[in-house]
């Protein structure tokens, strides 16, 4: 009753492996837990090698850009500014800022203050003593994605600010560290919200994290909250993003009338870290750093 093919045929991965030697087993685990009601990926969000080197190389190029980003930012400096030195360096790289013209998405990066929970549009908004803001970075580079996005905190941010702001980055830390084959994007969650909530926050529901490699935005949805027996299971080969957005306040938002800014409903701050993981043989790699 065999539709893998036999254990003795190359196995479906391209690797030149026999099957059996190969994705055999871990097919029979996942076999199992499908049968168990979990879900599984389809065998595409596999990604092979040539794949991973593409998101390697595109997830680079945004770290670098973040980079850039962080040098030059501060108080005075227009959001449209910041959207200028984003499309510039990543054309100069040989790049596509993935965002442009994205569903109609007016600008090359996004850039969300304050109480801005994510997709602001960069625009004549000078970045003012105090403010947060997050800048949200996605490059394609030769037909593969990669997608980062760091919190910038102004002179003169308050103890409340920066504190929601470094509690955000743990959450990040945290969510990657659940990254292991046959975890689920649950334990992710788990760990993510658990994290917030006992620092008096809330994380946003409606959002999250995705797949991503050839396509901006694949499969698995990475939702940031809840228990962990929930989500597709990770396995060797699979990309996602994570992408915790953490509200001072509670997690209810609304989007304004231009259709993509996204802001806290009741005024509170929001920070956001993203990066963009590799799920490895053993654990996580993360990809947009800069070596
Ligand atoms: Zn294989």
């Amino acid at each position: 009753m065999s539709h893998h093919g036999s254990r003795n045929d190359e196995c479906w991965c391209k690797s030149g492996k026999k099957y059996k030697k190969c994705h055999w087993e871990q097919d029979e685990k996942l076999a199992e837990l499908a049968r168990k009601g979990i879900e599984i990926p389809p065998r595409r969000l596999i990604r092979r090698p040539e794949q991973i080197e593409g998101v390697r190389k595109a997830s680079r190029l945004t770290a670098q850009i973040l980079d850039m980003v962080q040098e030059r930012i501060h108080v005075g400096v227009t959001t449209e500014e910041i959207d200028q030195w984003v499309y510039d360096m990543t054309l100069a790289n040989g790049g596509y800022p993935a965002d442009l013209n994205y569903e109609g998405f007016p600008k090359s990066c996004c850039t969300s203050i304050n109480q801005v929970i994510c997709h602001g549009i960069p625009d004549q908004t000078k970045l003012k003593a105090g403010d947060i803001i997050n800048v949200d970075i996605t490059c394609e580079l030769n037909g593969y994605y990669g997608d980062a996005s760091r919190m910038f905190v102004m002179e003169g941010a308050t103890e409340e600010a920066r504190n929601l702001v470094a509690v955000t980055k743990e959450c990040l830390d945290l969510g990657i560290q659940q990254v292991k084959p046959f975890n689920r994007i649950g334990d992710i969650a788990f760990a993510v919200e658990q994290h917030a909530l006992k620092h008096g926050y809330s994380v946003v529901r409606e959002f999250g994290g995705h797949g991503i490699c050839d396509k901006m935005h694949d499969e698995p949805f990475v939702h940031h909250y809840g228990p962990r027996d929930r989500g597709m299971v990770l396995v060797p080969g699979m990309i996602i993003t994570i992408e915790p957005m953490v509200n001072a306040g509670d997690f209810h938002l609304k989007i304004l009338p231009d259709g993509w800014t996204v802001v806290t409903r009741d005024g509170s701050l929001s920070a956001q870290w993203e990066h963009t993981i590799l799920v490895t043989e053993d654990g996580y790699e993360v990809l947009t750093v800069t070596e």
